[in-house]
């Protein structure tokens, strides 16, 4: 597995694998690899001749206050498993590397970064477009592999793509939980053990929303409240915000009638958990 810390390693090493008309499948991430992401590298490795991991926690897609400093962080053991893995490439770049002196170019898809994750991290996902965009460019990826753990980044990344013709295609990968429903996700080293056993409220308080759909509930206030007087049980929850939207332009519905999405996110401790 070829480890590269520059723009310029990845370029030299695509140019090569682009003669050759090899296919091209970029996972990207922030490093601190577990399951989920394993699951969205398996898919590219089967679906491409070269897969490359991103390995890079972004600076510009934290807000003041955020958890930028904190992320967690172990770049060896994220080799390991991209070797197991057999991975052809790791990109893990520094910051500066990334972001020249003098950077002022921001990719942003609006409307749909207004809302969900968008209220409480209103620069979040510019942040996330732009380094994607440049991403896909440094790349040349055919494929990208994102979860749908972060189903609003999904549809931001789908629709930026969409909207800016880059010749990539998406392919949103299902979310992989812990046995007790827990979403993986690199933020659950944040929680303490009264924490984490707190957090499985989550995906008890999602199940409960989905089997009401399921048995013909189409208020979205009445799945909402249910939802919310769940987690409102566990004293360790705060919470952020619990949405029934529309799966294309993520606006509130009040009747559920066609393709939904049910989003929540809590915090527990100092961790903020998004399903
Ligand atoms: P992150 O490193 O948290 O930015 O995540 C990188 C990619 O992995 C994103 O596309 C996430 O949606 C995806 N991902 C993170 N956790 C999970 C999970 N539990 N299941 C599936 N995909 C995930």
């Amino acid at each position: 597995m070829i480890i590269a810390h520059t723009i310029n390693e990845v370029k030299e090493h695509v140019i090569e694998w682009k003669k050759k008309g090899l296919s091209i499948g970029l996972v990207p991430t922030m490093g601190y690899l577990h399951e989920g992401h394993a699951s969205l590298i398996k898919k590219a490795r089967t679906d491409n001749d070269i897969v490359i991991v991103s390995d890079f926690v972004n600076p510009i897609q934290f807000g003041a206050g955020e958890d930028l400093e904190d992320y967690p962080r172990d770049f060896e053991a994220d080799c390991k498993l991209c070797t197991s893995l057999g991975i052809d490439l790791i990109f893990n770049p520094n910051p500066s590397e990334m972001y020249l002196k003098g950077f002022h170019s921001y990719v942003g898809v609006d409307t749909l970064s207004a809302g969900l994750c968008g209220k409480s991290r209103p620069i979040h996902f510019n942040g996330v477009c732009t380094v994607v965009s440049k991403l896909f460019n440094i790349t040349e990826a055919n494929r990208a592999y994102f979860g749908k753990k972060d189903a609003q980044q999904l549809c931001i990344v789908k629709r930026m793509v969409r909207d800016l013709n880059f010749n990539i295609e998406i392919i949103g990968c299902p979310i992989i939980r812990e046995e007790d429903g827990l979403a993986k996700s690199s933020r659950n080293t944040y929680l303490n053990a009264t924490e984490r056993a707190a957090a499985t409220i989550l995906h008890k308080a999602l199940t409960k929303g989905e089997d009401m759909i399921r048995n013909g509930e189409k208020k979205s206030h009445t799945i909402i409240n249910e939802i919310k007087s769940i987690l409102e049980k566990e004293p360790l929850a705060r919470i952020d915000y619990v949405e029934l939207v529309d799966s294309d332009e993520l606006q509130p519905v009040d009747t559920i009638n066609g393709g939904i999405l049910c989003a929540i996110a809590v915090y527990i401790g100092k961790a903020r958990l998004i399903d």
